[in-house]
């Protein structure tokens, strides 16, 4: 993706002059300019160019966030916030410059109702922090992207990861939240009852909506007991086709299975690699049970024979924590091991989320796709819910090359929109997919666009992301 294809944003330097000047003076030392810290606060991750902020506030309150906002409103400039800055799609670039709103110094853990199973954090805090925190309570929280992200973050992105096919996602895990709101005034979306009918549904407006409406500032989480029993393990695959038949089966049957990702040969050979694991060098599923001994042990059962009519197996699985704490280290070192298999080049990380029936399918032409197109591109899917990852490995100096992973993920999200499915399960739009939206949701861009303007007239919330210029 060239520069000159992103979202342009204009620049307003007598604006950004003027909040630069305000918030030096509000925030001393918590406000830095310099240039290497204005860089790590854009975008990162990707072959996407880094467009950094103008300034980095680091606030501690929600009052804080609502100066930075109310300085920004009154000047007309951008206003970005951030979590760690793990996002994969542009999320946190600055097209427009502005300030970033750096949330984790808001890293308080405001309250656990272990009775209601609930608690209420701050942005900044991580979900390792929060599942550290709530250890000997008994309580867990279960969303897992493989990065320690922010749960600010993660509610922003409407994020998931590996267990959401037993735990559901963001969505479903956010009771409620606190914004700062593109006029400076907060909103809370909601109570803490589990359920509630009460008018339009904000929290889920901003759930997923990647920092463009409002700054969330605390959020309430769904927890969840943490298991009796867990049992997990690797089951190899002839074919990445009978693998993903093999999780549609098991979907489809209702086991109640935590997490089920699929990793095709050439993944399961960078992971070997690096994480030093000896299975076999061909598609394999990772899979995890959650419950009581007795129901665990039967979920396997049913599984490993399941594999074994697709023509999978042998089945190898453990109750040992070390153990399956091993493999999922590995799941989780994917991404790196994945960059080892092209030493020097850079990763395009995209994702893209299917009806499960559609998965093999899915799964197979984009295989037969990156073999023609002669890309090094390894696949990994939370297959469970129809949701996959290829990460092309690329020359970001090779102009073709760029141009060509361009190709090959454009033709993916239109695959993926054809089968009835989205250009992303789970990574967001940020700049990235910006040109898929359309394709997927048509008129509901309109629709968004409106919602958009009625609570940030101005465009100072993340602009240049989600919606098309
Ligand atoms: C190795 C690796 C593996 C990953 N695996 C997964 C995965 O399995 N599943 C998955 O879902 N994602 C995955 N991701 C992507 C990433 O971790 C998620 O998108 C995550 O939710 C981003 O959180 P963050 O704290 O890094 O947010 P940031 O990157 O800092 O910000 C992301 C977006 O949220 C906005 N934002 C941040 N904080 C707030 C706030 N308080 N209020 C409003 N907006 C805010 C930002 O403006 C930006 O638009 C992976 C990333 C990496 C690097």
């Amino acid at each position: 993706m060239a520069l000159s294809d992103l979202n342009p944003v204009e620049r307003n330097e007598e604006g950004i002059a003027a909040v630069l000047g305000i918030l030096k003076q509000q925030f001393g030392e918590r406000f830095q300019t310099g240039a290497a810290i204005r860089s790590q606060h854009a975008h990162t991750t990707t072959y996407i160019p880094t467009q950094a902020p103008d300034g980095v506030a680091f606030p501690e309150t929600t009052e804080e966030v609502q100066e930075i906002v109310r300085a920004c409103a009154a000047h007309r400039v951008p206003v970005i916030a951030f979590g760690v800055g793990s996002s994969l799609e542009g999320h946190t670039n600055a097209p427009g410059g502005g300030i970033s709103v750096d949330t984790s110094r808001m890293n308080r853990i405001l309250a656990v109702n272990p009775q209601d199973l609930d608690c209420t954090v701050e942005p900044g805090v991580t979900r390792e922090d929060l599942n550290r925190h709530l250890r000997d309570t008994g309580l867990f929280f279960p969303i897992d992207p493989g990065a320690n992200a922010s749960l600010g973050g993660m509610a922003a992105t409407r994020a998931s990861g590996t267990n959401a096919v037993r735990y559901g996602t963001m969505r479903e895990n956010v009771l409620s939240l606190t914004a700062v709101m593109a006029d400076g005034e907060t909103v809370t979306t909601g109570k803490r009852a589990k359920k509630s009918s009460a008018g339009y549904d904000l929290t889920r407006l901003l759930v997923g909506s990647e920092g463009t409406l409002g700054i969330i500032t605390s959020l309430t989480l769904r927890l969840q007991g943490i298991p009796q029993a867990i049992s997990g393990g690797v089951c190899p695959f002839p074919s990445l086709e009978a693998a993903c038949n093999a999780v549609i089966a098991t979907i489809q049957m209702g086991i109640p299975v935590a997490r089920i990702e699929l990793v095709n040969a050439l993944q399961m050979r960078a992971m070997k690699n690096y994480s030093k694991l000896d299975y076999p060098e061909s598609p394999c599923l990772f899979v995890e049970f959650h419950g009581s001994d007795a129901g665990v042990a039967e979920q396997a059962e049913t599984f490993g024979m399941i594999a074994e009519e697709n023509g999978g197996g042998p089945f190898l699985w453990t109750s040992v924590a070390e153990e399956r704490t091993k493999l999922w280290k590995a799941r989780h070192d994917a991404y790196w091991a994945s960059l080892t298999l092209r030493p020097g080049t850079k990763g395009l990380s995209t994702d893209v989320c299917v009806p499960i029936s559609r998965l093999a399918e899915c799964v197979a032409e984009t295989e037969a796709d990156i073999a023609e197109m002669g890309l090094v591109a390894p696949i990994v899917g939370h297959a469970g819910d129809g949701n996959f990852h290829v990460l092309v490995l690329m020359d970001v100096n090779d102009p073709k090359e760029i141009a060509l992973a361009e190709k090959f993920v454009s033709r993916l999200n239109m695959r993926a929109i054809a089968m009835d499915g989205t250009c992303t399960g789970e990574h967001g739009i940020g700049q990235g997919k910006i040109g898929f939206l359309r394709h997927e949701l048509g008129h509901g861009v309109d629709i968004m666009r409106s919602i958009k303007k009625a609570l940030d007239p101005q465009d100072i919330m993340n602009p240049g992301k989600i919606l098309p210029a």
